[in-house]
């Protein structure tokens, strides 16, 4: 086992993470006990030299006046003066991250294992979701959220961008309906979803709004969405004031935004979901005790403060938030 920060896995947002080289959980959700490689996604660095990039405004009100937040390699991380979103530029064009995309998982064998985060979720739809029915898991890659909600009532469909991930994906979970397609996309047509689940996905997308709206009109009237996005602005600043503190990267350019819970339920509520709620999102990995142990050590204050503040207040060092709301029944 070694420790690595947030460089050669996604998904972890805001924290430490230990790659563990058994499969213990990899044998969990599937039958084929397969290795974790190493090089689980592909780094970005190979893609540099190809890489064309573009300088872009707000994606949430258009301005571009920003004060820079740093750097990493050649892109800046900003936060908009007006709005107050955080977000990459340049970025890479629409291009570059297809191209990207095709190959993200690398040469993939085993899927990801579960964490706290995905019984959160679960918490969550069962509460707001209690009658079950249609459910999307947007980015499902692997199918592991699907595989979790299996075992409940629901008729489960994914999407996502890249076929080397559903191929997994058909095998993690064959009762789920999957399909390819870009996020902005007409996949699934004709299906209207009681639900839709958005996790670590909303920060990879270019234009949000547009993936959010095309995703909302999916939803049946009175359905739900669900999204969780990384929330790390905090420790960013935080380890670049103090360098004896680990080094915690933006994972620019795979992360072209940093979302606040007021910057998302800004955008959730114009892409028009009403009744949102914020939560921390819980611990992505749970496979090591001492980890999980104190990455809850960070979070328990931010839920306690959320509860105490009748979740009004979230802590800026949450690490990830997820927010879910509801579209009216009548638009
Ligand atoms: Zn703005």
């Amino acid at each position: 086992m070694r420790l690595s920060i947030f460089k050669s896995v996604d998904g972890l947002h805001g924290c430490f993470l230990f790659q563990q080289e058994n499969t213990m959980m990899a044998e969990k959700i599937s039958n084929n006990t397969q290795r974790v490689p190493k090089s689980f996604f592909i780094s970005w660095e190979q893609y540099y030299d190809n890489l064309e990039v573009e300088d872009v405004a707000c994606a949430l009100c258009g301005s571009n006046n920003h004060v820079s937040m740093g750097r990493e390699h050649i892109f800046e991380i900003r936060k908009c003066l007006n709005c107050g979103l955080v977000y990459v530029s340049p970025q890479p064009t629409s291009e570059s991250l297809a191209a990207f995309y095709e190959t993200y998982y690398g040469d993939i064998e085993a899927p990801r294992s579960f964490g706290d985060f995905e019984t959160h979720i679960k918490h969550i739809i069962r509460a707001r979701c209690p009658d079950g029915g249609r459910l999307l898991d947007v980015g499902c890659g692997l199918g592991t959220f699907l595989h979790y909600m299996s075992d409940d009532n629901w008729e489960l469909y994914g999407v996502d961008l890249s076929e080397k991930a559903l191929e997994v994906a058909r095998r993690v979970v064959p009762e789920a309906t999957l399909t390819i397609g870009a996020f902005e996309d007409d996949f699934h047509p004709q299906v209207q979803f009681d639900c839709v689940t958005l996790i670590a996905v909303l920060e990879h997308t270019k234009d949000p709004r547009r993936t959010l709206s095309n995703i909302i009109s999916k939803l049946r009237p009175g359905g739900v969405l669900i999204v969780q996005v990384p929330y790390i602005l905090a420790f960013f600043r935080l380890s670049r004031r103090f360098p004896f503190l680990p080094r915690v990267t933006f994972e620019t350019p795979r992360h072209l935004f940093d979302f606040s819970p007021a910057t998302l339920q800004r955008l959730m509520g114009e892409c028009g979901l009403e009744k949102l709620v914020v939560d921390v999102a819980r611990p992505y990995c749970g496979q090591n005790n001492w980890v999980r142990m104190a990455i809850w050590m960070i979070k328990i204050p931010g839920i306690l403060l959320r509860l105490l503040s009748g979740g009004r207040y979230i802590y800026p060092f949450a690490g990830a938030i997820v927010v879910h709301g509801v579209k009216p029944e009548k638009e």
